[in-house]
């Protein structure tokens, strides 16, 4: 056994926590670049708590996954303040943003140079600025994963900055902040940390610490997500899924993913689909695929117990099998009224695009098996 375990060197979790943020940055700086999402007015009381402790904050708002320009225009904006330290509240994009930001703030260059799949990408050779991640979704775990995930429109293809150097300092998870999301964007982004918790414990890196936190994970996902999307306001529900989705980031940080995530780059890239939505709609037929193709070509391997364990942490049914959790999903995602990728504009026509492309995705390798073209084709079709 040979494993290595890093994540953010302090996470605070707990309702109401976003007000400790100035306290908690006083240590890492005295001017901070603020990365928002789309409405900015959710950060006001954060702005207010910098403030409190004479933090200077200059504001960065994102409206989507970031392009390369986003991140090059923030960096421009942040180094002509002379800002010291960074911190994102928000979804994913707002979060990934902030990471970039204070990579690129400590690393020379062009950001298209550090770049993977469509830059040379040369490894950050400096540690970041200090970087606090809050989220308001529950789902991405970005707040301690090392990689942001950056759009390419010229590529149309989403790639990532990725580096052990890109580890937030800070990961403040408050659930507060989720209580008021709307029951569509719970669904998603609640099915993002459920796929980045079944894929990692079934993945070829798999690891004892990573497999801990992927069970407890699995098991608070799979009985709070139902509930935070039918009644908002339940506090342990939205409780239970911020935790989730931050082991989950800490499980696919330290392992890897798997063929849901192979293809969600580069569906994200070319169609505008919400990428739990993606993940969500891909996730039973690959279950379905992998199961079919390891008992085939692998019938001794442990990834077929470890489907068996996803479904009874799933289901609560000691005798569960792996099928019983496939069928868990499925049901899942029609209660969640996760609509197949039919939806997003995706046809037949796009499969062999679609294929080539995720056959060659990092998240791709570390799948329990590698999948042929014609299983990944019919994974496709069938999320169609
Ligand atoms: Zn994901």
């Amino acid at each position: 056994m040979k494993f290595e375990f890093a994540t953010a060197p302090r996470i605070v979790f707990g309702p109401g926590s976003l007000g400790e943020v100035g306290q908690i940055a006083q240590d890492l700086g005295r001017r901070a670049l603020v990365v928002t999402g789309r409405d900015a007015g959710r950060a006001d009381r954060l702005m207010a708590s910098l403030k409190e402790r004479e933090i200077a904050v200059v504001n960065f708002s994102v409206f989507r996954e970031p392009e390369i320009a986003t991140i090059e225009q923030a960096v421009t904006l942040a180094r002509s303040r002379q800002c010291d330290l960074v911190v994102s509240i928000g979804g994913g994009s707002a979060l990934d943003s902030g990471k970039a930001v204070a990579a690129m703030l400590a690393n020379e260059g062009k950001l298209i140079d550090y770049l993977e799949v469509v830059g040379s990408g040369k490894p950050l050779t400096k540690p970041s600025l200090p970087f606090i991640a809050i989220p308001t979704t529950a789902g991405t775990g970005s707040e301690v994963t090392r990689n942001a995930v950056l759009a390419s429109a010229e590529h149309r293809v989403k790639v990532s900055l990725r580096s052990t150097f890109m580890l937030p300092k800070v990961a403040l998870v408050d659930p507060e902040l989720t209580y008021d999301l709307p029951p569509a964007l719970t669904a998603s982004t609640g099915m993002d940390a459920l796929t980045q918790l079944i894929e990692p414990y079934v993945c070829s890196r798999a690891n004892p610490m990573v497999d801990a936190l992927c069970l407890e994970g699995i098991r608070l996902a799979a009985q709070a997500l139902p509930i935070a999307f039918d009644i908002p306001s339940n506090v342990a529900a939205r409780e239970d899924m911020a935790v989730a989705s931050l082991f989950g980031g800490m499980a696919l940080a330290n392992a890897g993913l798997g063929a849901v995530h192979g293809f969600a780059g580069p569906i994200g890239g070319m169609f505008p689909a919400p990428h739990g939505a993606i993940c969500a709609a891909l996730l039973p037929y690959v279950m379905e695929v992998n199961l079919r193709a390891l008992r085939q070509r692998a019938p001794g391997h442990e990834a077929l117990a470890r489907y068996d364990k996803v479904a009874r942490v799933l289901t609560g049914n000691p005798d569960a099998e792996a099928a019983n959790g496939v069928e868990f999903v499925s049901a899942l995602i029609a209660d969640l009224k996760i609509p197949p990728l039919g939806k997003y504009g995706l046809t037949h026509e796009h499969t062999t695009e679609l294929v080539q492309r995720a056959a060659k995705a990092s998240s791709m390798k570390a799948n329990p098996v590698a999948l042929t073209t014609d299983e990944l084709s019919e994974v496709l079709d069938r999320a169609l």
